[in-house]
This record gives structure tokens, C-alpha cells and sequence, in this order.
């Protein structure tokens, strides 16, 4: 059975249902509305297997200057630098979002945890229940700089997250609207709630009151549904076909439905603002977060990834059939926020001998509580989000007993057989950010991508290939996060009706989404004020300026 979701986008917009259409005409002058859509944890390993099966949307956005090999090239390949990369062509080392959470032992609260989309000065704000802000996005996103230069665009944002809604908008925002658990909501002040925000949010209270039968599956993904048993837990992933209880919001938010309610929702922004109606060009982001959920819950390479792929390709075909339909100039590039990898269990069935989930051991509190113990140093010792990535001493020790936990700590993880590399912040802080195509970073750059003295740990741990960061299978089952290609290969797709297709194996960062979009709009940017450069496939680039112009050898 088909989901509720393409009825609910009906209801919204007043059109009937869109079967598969051709592409709208060829268009001509730039575009006055830049869609952009983050697919949450859409992997180019996922984008290169499921390709043959997309019919709709996808199979229209492959037929542009479409790049399989897309990089989110920094280490830390969470959502909320990922969303950082898109629009502002900066790697995190420059936008300041080194990860999802980080540490600060100087903020006045008992919780040290940062959240990436919070204002932690917020009284009562913590690094799980926070107010959310774009404070520390350190750089403008191309809808800040496009009101800055013509003050009758828009910048809109709708996403399944808030730090992704927050991420790809930034500091001054039109409408930015999230799901919060049960509905979407802003933490714009002052603005009406737009009409189709009202509506798809009843929509969805409505059919959230509703049993969801499970789903059909075709033939390709029931091929893929063989039961998996995750270690560890109860859990048996692979088979499933999303079937949800009623009021069953985290089972809604882990399926198809909620991306087809933030695509409904984004088709009605668009009648209800006018976007791409206006003189001055609009940037309509959409982060679609449902494939970062499945992927968590189910792993990547089951029946549920596939069903969840297919029913985002035909989800995406309405939204643009609903574009054509307007006679709107739009563009549209989608990309990822990272990659994605399966569940071990699974992979090792597939003849993936070193496929393992993480030694809690290496979680920083018990390995900061052992080393603090053999060397007699009071205190926690080491805090930091998990068994990987960034790592920071306590910082109530003083100097001497600082360096000899630092020097035992790095020496202890690279000791142990899970890990691949320990890089200190002295190293980092000595290495140039990378400007060389991202396939071939070293570990190193890849880590410098993700620095940021003051925010990043005293050193961070990078696991080896394969290793699942997650010990703990009670919530989540897989996940991304790595420095290994399959968390950094994302697909970069860039379209417009009437484009040539050009399908490219070029390597290109998520950092040239932004620049490539200012040129096709002629927007300027000061020179050197991104990473990323102009892909001259996808847009008209400006032949000098440093920041604005293709990389030489991509
Ligand atoms: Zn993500």
C-alpha cells in the first residue's frame, strides 16, 4: 500500500494527484528559485546501487550534471557539519560546526555537552533540552549573502532536524521550520505560522492517530529481506515493511512518511510565499532526514533502506512535478550531509570478515577513569561524546598532570587494535587545511577539516575501517561518523529543466554546492571567503577570483 504521504501533499496544495512526468521546458535566464535538498545519510554507495531502480525524482535529478563521487570530506561525518558544508561552501574547520556536540568545560552550566544548533547562554538551555540557535555557525549561508545583496529574496528552510534546518539557513532566516517529535516548529520569533505549516502538521496528528498497515514491497526489495540479528539485543532488522501503532511518532519519524510531510509541507511554502514569483531569486533548502532514521534503525542493505529509497525517488518526483506545474524557474542540486554504513552483522554475512562494533572500552570515561587511576590524577580524566572522535582532557588538572594524562591517553588508544589514528590538537593546529581533491586526503586532513582550536578536543581518535561506533545496539543499531570513504561519498546532483545530462565520476566536495549556485545566480563572493569552488558543469563560473573558480585538477 502506498503511504499516506503523496495524499497529504494532494490535500495541501489543491492539486491532483501527479503521476511521472517529463521534465518542464528548457528553461532560460538563471533560476529565481534554488532548491536544495540534503538527503540525511544518502551515501554514494546507496546512490550508485539503487540508481537503476529510480523512476521519478532521483532518475530526473541523475539526468543533470550529476556527480557520484561528492565528498563531505572532513573526518567527522555527522549531520550537523554536513549541513554546515552545503551552503556555506566551508569546511567545518571554517564554519565552526566540528560536530553535532562538543565539549565546553567553561560553559556556567553542570552539562558540558555542547549541542552544534544550540545558544547555550540561554538560561535553562542544555545540550539536550536547548534552545535552538544558529550561533554557532561562524560563516554566512548563501540565503544570508543573497538577501544581503538583493533584500527581496527569501531564505526558507524545512528539515526532519533542527541543526540541518538551522545549518543550511543561518543566521537570518524567512521561515525555518523542524520536526520537534510531533510536529514542526520554529525558533523564529514573531512571524505567522504560514497556512501550509498548519495544515501539515494536522495532517500529520491526524494520521498519526491511525494504525499504518505495512507496506508492499516489490520484488527487488523483498530480495533483500532476509532477518538479521543484531548482537547484543533482541533486535532482528532486514525484513521489515513499516507497519507503525498509532501515536507511534518514532516509528513515523524512522519511515517514508515524514519525508513525504516536510516535501508536502515545502510544496505548500511554496504556493503560500510565492517563492520563485519574485524579481530577486529565492533558496528554498529541504533536508529530508527519514534515510538517516531507517539507516540507524535498520542498517543500510535491507528491505526497509530499499523501500525507504524508492518511495524518496517517486516523493521527490511530486515535489518537482509540483515546481513544473507552477511555471517556476527553478534549479534544484541535492546532496548528502554523509555517508552511511550497514550493520555488521549484516556485513560480515556479505564477507566483511573485520566488521565489529566498537570496544566500549574506548568510551572516553572509562578510559579516562582507568588512565586517571594508574596515574594517580583525581577526576574523571577524559570527556568527550563517545569511543571516537574528538577527546578532551579534564581541564581542572594542571600542567604536568595535563601532559602526562595526554601523553598516556594517546598512547593508549593508539594502542589498541580498533584504531587507526590519534591526532593531538598541536598536530592539527600544524596542518593546512587540504585544498587538494578530497579522495586523496590524508587521515591527517581529513581531521584538519574538522578542527577548530577551541572547540575541537586536546586529540581526537579515529577508528579503523569497518568498525561500527556503536557498542551499545539498544536505540540505534548503525551509523555514520567515520573518516572512511563510505561516511564521506555522497552524490552531488545538479539539475534544471532542459539541462544535458552529464553524469561525472569527477571527485567535487559538498563545499562547491554553494559557489556553483552563487555564479549560477551571479551572485559574487569575496575571494577567499569559501573552500569550495564553481563546478563549471553545473553553472556559468566567473573565470578568476580566488574561492570562485574550479579547482584545477578534480
Ligand atoms: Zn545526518
Amino acid at each position: 500500500m502506498r503511504l499516506k504521504t503523496l495524499a497529504t501533499a494532494a490535500a495541501l496544495i489543491c492539486v491532483p494527484p501527479l503521476a511521472a512526468q517529463p521534465s518542464a521546458p528548457p528553461a532560460s535566464g538563471p533560476p529565481k528559485l534554488l532548491v536544495v535538498i540534503s538527503v540525511d545519510q544518502f551515501s554514494a554507495d546507496l546512490w550508485d546501487e539503487y540508481r537503476p531502480h529510480f523512476t521519478a525524482g532521483l532518475a530526473r535529478l541523475g539526468s543533470g550534471a550529476a556527480f557520484r563521487n561528492g565528498y563531505q570530506s572532513h573526518a567527522a561525518t555527522e549531520t550537523c557539519p554536513g549541513h554546515s558544508t552545503i551552503l556555506t561552501g566551508s569546511h567545518p574547520a571554517r564554519t565552526g560546526i566540528i560536530a553535532n556536540n562538543w565539549v565546553d568545560q567553561g560553559v556556567p552550566r553542570s552539562d558540558v555537552g555542547i549541542y552544534c544548533a544550540e545558544d547555550e547562554r540561554v538560561p535553562g538551555s542544555s545540550s539536550s533540552n536547548y534552545t535552538v540557535s544558529p550561533v554557532h555557525l561562524l560563516v554566512p549561508t548563501l540565503g544570508e549573502l543573497l538577501k544581503q545583496a538583493r533584500p527581496g529574496s527569501r531564505n526558507v528552510a524545512i528539515a526532519g532536524k533542527d541543526r540541518a534546518a538551522v545549518m543550511m539557513s543561518g543566521h537570518v532566516a524567512d521561515q525555518r521550520w523542524y520536526w520537534t517529535g510531533q510536529k514542526f516548529e520554529t525558533d523564529l520569533k514573531g512571524a505567522a505560522v504560514p497556512q501550509a505549516v498548519v495544515k501539515g502538521n494536522a495532517a500529520i496528528a491526524k494520521a498519526l492517530l491511525e494504525y499504518r498497515e505495512p507496506m508492499e514491497a516489490p520484488a527487488f526489495c523483498q530480495a533483500k529481506a532476509r532477518p538479521i540479528a543484531i548482537e547484543n539485543s533482541e533486535k532482528i532488522v532486514g525484513n521489515g515493511l513499516f507497519a507503525r501503532n498509532a501515536e507511534d511518532a518514532a516509528a513515523f519519524r524512522a519511515s517514508p512518511e515524514l519525508d513525504g510531510d516536510t516535501l508536502a509541507i515545502a510544496a505548500g511554502l511554496v504556493d503560500e510565499l510565492q517563492l520563485g514569483k519574485r524579481p530577486d531569486p529565492d533558496v528554498l533548502a529541504i533536508s529530508l532526514s527519514a534515510t538517516d532514521y531507517v539507516g540507524h534503525t535498520f542498517g543500510t542493505e535491507g528491505q526497509e533502506m530499499c523501500l525507504q529509497l524508492l518511495e524518496l525517488d517517486r516523493e521527490i518526483g511530486d515535489f518537482l512535478a509540483v515546481l513544473d506545474s507552477r511555471g517556476i524557474p527553478y534549479s534544484v542540486v541535492l546532496t548528502g550531509d554523509h555517508g552511511g554504513k550497514d550493520v555488521p552483522e549484516r556485513e560480515r554475512l556479505a564477507g566483511a570478515p573485520g566488521a565489529a562494533r566498537v570496544d566500549p572500552a574506548l568510551a572516553a570515561g572509562t578510559m579516562g577513569l582507568k588512565l586517571a587511576a594508574k596515574l594517580g590524577i583525581k577526576g574523571f580524566g577524559l570527556v568527550g561524546e563517545s569511543a571516537f572522535g574528538d577527546m578532551y582532557l579534564d581541564s581542572a588538572l594542571g600542567p604536568r598532570d595535563r601532559q602526562r594524562l595526554l601523553t598516556a591517553a594517546v598512547a593508549a588508544y593508539r594502542a589498541h587494535p580498533q584504531v587507526e589514528a590519534v591526532f593531538t590538537a598541536d598536530q592539527l593546529k600544524a596542518t593546512r587545511v587540504p585544498s587538494t581533491a578530497p579522495d586523496k586526503w590524508s587521515l591527517i586532513e581529513r581531521a584538519r577539516a574538522s578542527f577548530y582550536p577551541g572547540r575541537s578536543g586536546d586529540f581526537v581518535v579515529l577508528l579503523k575501517k569497518d568498525v561500527t561506533p556503536i557498542s551499545d545496539t539498544s536505540r540505534y543499531v548503525a551509523t555514520h561518523g567515520s573518516a572512511w570513504d563510505y561516511d564521506r561519498r555522497v552524490p552531488v546532483l545538479f539539475w534544471r529543466p532542459g539541462m544535458t545530462p552529464a553524469p561525472s565520476d569527477a571527485v567535487v566536495d559538498t563545499t562547491d554546492i554553494m559557489p556553483t549556485l552563487a555564479a549560477t545566480i551571479g551572485l559574487p563572493l569575496q575571494p577567499g571567503s569559501v573552500d569550495g569552488h564553481c563546478l563549471a558543469a553545473a553553472a556559468p563560473c566567473p573565470s578568476e577570483s580566488a574561492g570562485n573558480t574550479e579547482r584545477g585538477k578534480r
